[in-house]
């Protein structure tokens, strides 16, 4: 038997970390207690093709460009190699992890408008980005969030909407202590944020100074 020192539970089976706090097990492995479901292992398989595909894609556009220089000089492919990597990193940290809704939203999205800020500069379209796209999908997830945390009761989509209002209200500070001009659609975020946040004070005041104060704990 297995044994995790973290929460002082013995576990069967050839797992290597524990399942209530993924903390890394001590002991001798047993017999696993069921055999392991066929459709899993499709899952793992068809995880490790496509991982294989785009690295594959990665190695081979990485190639051409640098090795052939096809594009003269303007590295595309360093754009799509890094898109592609966020993808799986993403993807394989969704597995990994207990599937969150609020989670999967808010960082799918930040990674998404972090690559759109790095291609449109990389482009010559970076205003575009950074004042229409990026703010655009940011209000989406707010108001994802937003919705989540109304109806969510296992209480992670409240974490992801406060950092995300906080997030608009930094970029808004930012903008502004820089003279920028903020443009309509950050400004709209900004009021969509301070309504969600009015939102989940009268609707869920207990559960945001309870999970402010869990987070401040740290
Ligand atoms: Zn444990």
């Amino acid at each position: 038997m297995k044994t995790c020192m973290n929460c002082n539970i013995k576990i069967g089976g050839r797992t290597d970390t524990c399942p209530l706090c993924q903390n890394s097990l001590s002991g001798e492995a047993t017999e696993n207690n069921w055999p392991t479901p066929t459709r899993l292992k499709t899952q793992a398989f068809l995880y490790k093709l496509q991982l294989f595909v785009v690295l594959a894609v990665i190695v081979v556009g990485l190639s051409l460009d640098f090795l052939l220089n096809l594009n003269n000089g303007k590295h595309y492919s360093l754009i799509f190699s890094l898109w592609f990597i966020v993808f799986e990193w993403d993807l394989s940290s969704n597995i990994k992890k207990l599937f969150v809704p609020s989670r999967v939203v808010s960082i799918s999205i930040l990674h998404i408008c972090i690559l759109l800020l790095i291609t449109g500069n990389f482009f010559d379209f970076f205003d575009i980005m950074a004042f229409m796209v990026v703010p655009i999908l940011i209000g989406a997830a707010l108001l994802a969030n937003t919705a989540l945390s109304m109806t969510d009761t296992s209480d992670n989509a409240m974490i992801y909407l406060l950092e995300n209002i906080l997030l608009i209200f930094i970029v808004y500070a930012v903008l502004k202590a820089k003279h920028i001009d903020t443009g309509l659609v950050w400004t709209i975020c900004l009021m969509l944020g301070l309504v969600s946040l009015i939102a989940v004070i009268i609707f869920k005041g207990r559960k945001v100074s309870s999970e402010i104060q869990r987070r401040m704990n740290f």
